[in-house]
């Protein structure tokens, strides 16, 4: 199945492969001294998968041309041609029929695994469990990589505030230091150790930069934030993935402070590749360059090319502006050949570190493939991930965890059977009705005791990614079977929330309770049985204050995956311990956002006494979250005590230490979270940050001292100059189980200004 076919591939690596030891960047050189202006461009050239692979090659249109210049050796990358069979044809074309027979690099959306999934990423964040996410995107490598892949567009490092963006699925959260960790864990996860492993793929940072930001929440929309927010809280992520060493870089549809992220030079070139030395390739987002004369910066296609090549854009996705454009721009003196050389060198390294020169096809082994799609190892991992995404918002009345015997249990929710939507955004490669529904996971345990009734549809029509979806919002006819339904049980579980597609890109929302009629199908139940469990099933932070206020047990359960159903039902009978935290802050109300919990003070009091008007907040709602940033609970309790700060080795780190108990009777995880403020500083800084935590395992009645050591990096900020700074001063340090820490303490540093 793996012919190799590579005579031509041979003849112009012959040198390069007689001496063994040569590095990769004098193979780059010796390369690209062979190459045509075209063909350097033509590296720079990515296709979307453009025709029917089975069938004959096409006689015309776009697809023709495409192919034509396939042939040519005009493209140096394709996205979404997956499956051995469709890419080794592709490959083919390129290894053996081009001049220079060099590999296409091959892209995907591995969002959250490829075929068998993970939790959407925002709920894989919510484990804080950095050693199960880089596990999860490992398992997701293997299998795309067995499936001809080995480029993903992930992760997904913007940083959001904002829970009407659709795309808040996609990432870590609110929080830089969180999301650092996270993306960190998640390049290591997908590039292994050595990128030539043929279990591994290439990873890319995205969307560079402030795509998180964008006005309103509403996609693709006008990002204008100031330097401080810029380097504090977008950029840190991807300055840590570059330090991970991530391959690539994805750049945004936005314009940040007027300049759309693909022409922005700043972005691209004095930040990402001089500041951070980046030496990976950075490819524009789908059709961005073309995007930016609708920006309204570019005056046409080939002034948009100019403009994206010069900023640092190294691979155009999909715009056909560098393959139809950059020649002459050159030709003009407009764009230095220099910077078109340089940037087919980002893409051939990148290339040669993954081994494509060594084995063009060495994914695409057909036996491979067979053997590794949806195998268990795969499986197990992505239930390990499921059940740890779980956040466990509210447990009263001890409703949770459900007895195995002797319970009669209601199944109620449009959600409740669903085994697609728990596939959540970014499936491309999943088949549809894949996900294990909660229905078919607790009937595992329960069967003869669960009676099951939808209640209500969620959405009407066709659902699919590239289409709007039909939100029913009317049709009640089925409440009177739920609610009967309902009566009869001892412990009613609702399974309400989002659709599968209605977070996601192009996905945003200004109402975010519960769509349709689900929240007027939670109250009629609540009528006739209070002994709710409500499962929540989302892609973004919902605001719920009236389930808070009513339902005494509330499960956030995200998009989990293929083996969702499974994850919940361990979670809800107690086989898991829930340990989960929030990433994002859930506001009350819609009209919070953006709501974050490091926030700035104001001028005036955050607690003003009684009757004051004149300090920051609304006259019709709490400026605090419903559910904080950080927060989860367990069936097991913590308690916090004894912090100590120890500040005598300053100039290295300062050591936090606490005590963490559980007091209870069952085995549980916590995560023990560090934040600081620094109370007075040149640059303001937040009420809060998030500087440390630690996943800590604990026996029933188990006590542990733990010791997180803050850093000088960790103390310190950028100025408004984009220089990182520490200064010297007061710091408070608090500890806790969530944003809304429990101990907290005080330091003074003098730092030594000489260092
Ligand atoms: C998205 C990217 C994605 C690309 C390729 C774009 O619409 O913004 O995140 O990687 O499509 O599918």
């Amino acid at each position: 199945s793996c012919n190799k076919g590579d005579d031509k591939l041979a003849m112009s690596s012959d040198s390069t492969d007689t001496t063994k030891n040569v590095s990769i960047e004098n193979k780059v050189e010796e390369l690209l001294s062979k190459m045509t202006l075209e063909e350097k461009i033509g590296q720079m050239n990515q296709y979307n998968g453009f025709w029917d692979l089975t069938g004959p090659a096409p006689s015309e249109g776009v697809a023709a041309k495409k192919y034509e210049h396939l042939r040519k050796g005009y493209v140096g990358s394709m996205l979404n041609v997956r499956g051995v069979e469709d890419v080794m044809k592709v490959q083919k074309i390129a290894v053996e029929e081009t001049r220079l027979g060099i590999p296409l690099i091959i892209g995907f959306d591995v969002i959250h695994g490829y075929e068998t999934l993970s939790p959407i990423p925002l709920a894989e964040s919510a484990s804080w469990d950095l050693k199960a996410i880089e596990r999860s995107a490992e398992v997701a490598a293997e299998e795309a990589a067995a499936a001809g892949i080995n480029w993903t567009f992930a992760p997904m490092v913007d940083i959001s505030r904002d829970a009407r963006w659709g795309r808040v699925m996609e990432g870590a959260g609110e929080d830089p230091f969180l999301g650092s960790k996270i993306a960190v864990a998640r390049i290591n996860g997908f590039q292994g150790d050595d990128l030539s492993d043929p279990k591994t793929i290439a990873a890319c940072a995205k969307h560079f930069a402030g795509y998180g930001f964008s006005e309103s929440g509403r996609d693709y929309n006008t990002v204008d934030v100031g330097t401080s927010t810029l380097y504090n809280t977008i950029f840190p992520p991807f300055e840590t993935s570059t330090k991970a060493g991530v391959r690539t870089f994805m750049n945004s549809f936005n314009e940040l402070n007027g300049v759309p992220a693909t022409g922005n030079k700043f972005l691209q070139r004095d930040i990402l590749k001089e500041k951070w030395k980046f030496d990976g390739f950075v490819v524009s987002d789908w059709g961005s360059i073309a995007e930016m004369i609708a920006h309204g910066h570019a005056k046409d296609g080939k002034q948009a090319a100019e403009m994206a090549a010069n900023a640092g854009s190294d691979m155009d996705m999909e715009s056909y502006m560098y393959v139809e454009e950059l020649a002459a721009l050159v030709k003009e003196g407009k764009v230095d050949e220099k910077l078109i050389t340089d940037a087919a060198r980002r893409i051939l390294r990148v290339k040669f570190e993954l081994g494509l020169f060594d084995d063009p096809y060495k994914y695409c082994d057909i036996d491979r493939e067979k053997a590794t799609l949806g195998k268990q190892e795969i499986h197990d991992a992505v239930l390990d991930m499921a059940q740890k995404s779980v956040v466990l918002l509210k447990n009263e009345n001890s409703l949770l965890p459900l007895k195995k015997e002797n319970q009669k249990i209601a199944v109620i929710g449009a959600l409740a059977n669903d085994k697609t939507s728990p596939l959540g955004s970014w499936r491309i490669a999943a088949k549809d009705e894949t996900a294990v529904s909660v229905l078919e996971g607790l009937k595992q345990y329960n069967g003869n005791q669960i009676t099951y009734a939808k209640g209500a549809d969620l959405s009407t029509g066709e659902n699919t990614f590239a289409r709007e979806l039909t939100i029913n919002t009317t049709d009640k006819s089925e409440f009177a079977k739920a609610k009967s339904v309902a009566k009869n049980a001892d412990v009613v579980i609702m399974v309400l929330g989002e659709h599968g597609f209605q977070s996601g890109e192009g996905r945003s929302r200004t109402e975010i309770g519960l769509p349709g009629v689900q929240q007027e199908l939670l109250e009629e139940i609540y009528a006739v049985n209070k002994n709710i469990v409500l499962v929540l099933n989302n892609g973004r932070p919902l605001a719920l204050p009236w389930a808070d206020e009513n339902i005494p047990a509330i499960v956030e359960a995200w998009h989990l995956g293929t083996q969702s159903g499974n994850a919940i039902a361990r979670v809800l009978y107690g086989d898991y311990n829930p340990s989960g935290k929030l990433p994002m802050s859930f506001p009350r109300n819609v009209g919070q956002l953006p709501l974050y919990y490091n926030y700035k003070s104001t001028g005036r009091p955050n607690e003003p006494s009684p009757g004051e008007v004149f300090w920051s907040h609304y006259m019709d709602e709490s400026n605090t979250p419903l559910y904080p940033f950080g927060h989860g609970l367990s069936y097991s309790k913590f308690v916090y005590s004894d912090l100590a700060i120890n500040a005598n080795d300053a100039d290295k780190y300062i050591t936090v230490t606490f005590n963490l108990k559980n007091e209870s009777k069952v085995k549980g995880k916590e995560v023990a979270q560090l934040y600081i403020q620094d109370l007075f500083a040149s640059i303001t800084r937040p009420v809060k940050e998030l500087k440390g935590f630690e996943l800590v395992e604990l026996e029933a009645g188990e006590q542990k001292r733990i010791e997180i050591k803050l850093t000088k990096d960790e103390l310190g900020f950028y100025d408004n100059q984009g220089e990182f700074i520490v200064e010297s001063g007061d710091f408070k340090v608090f500890v806790g189980g969530s944003s809304k820490t429990i101990l907290e303490d005080k330091f003074n540093l003098q730092w030594d200004i000489s260092q």
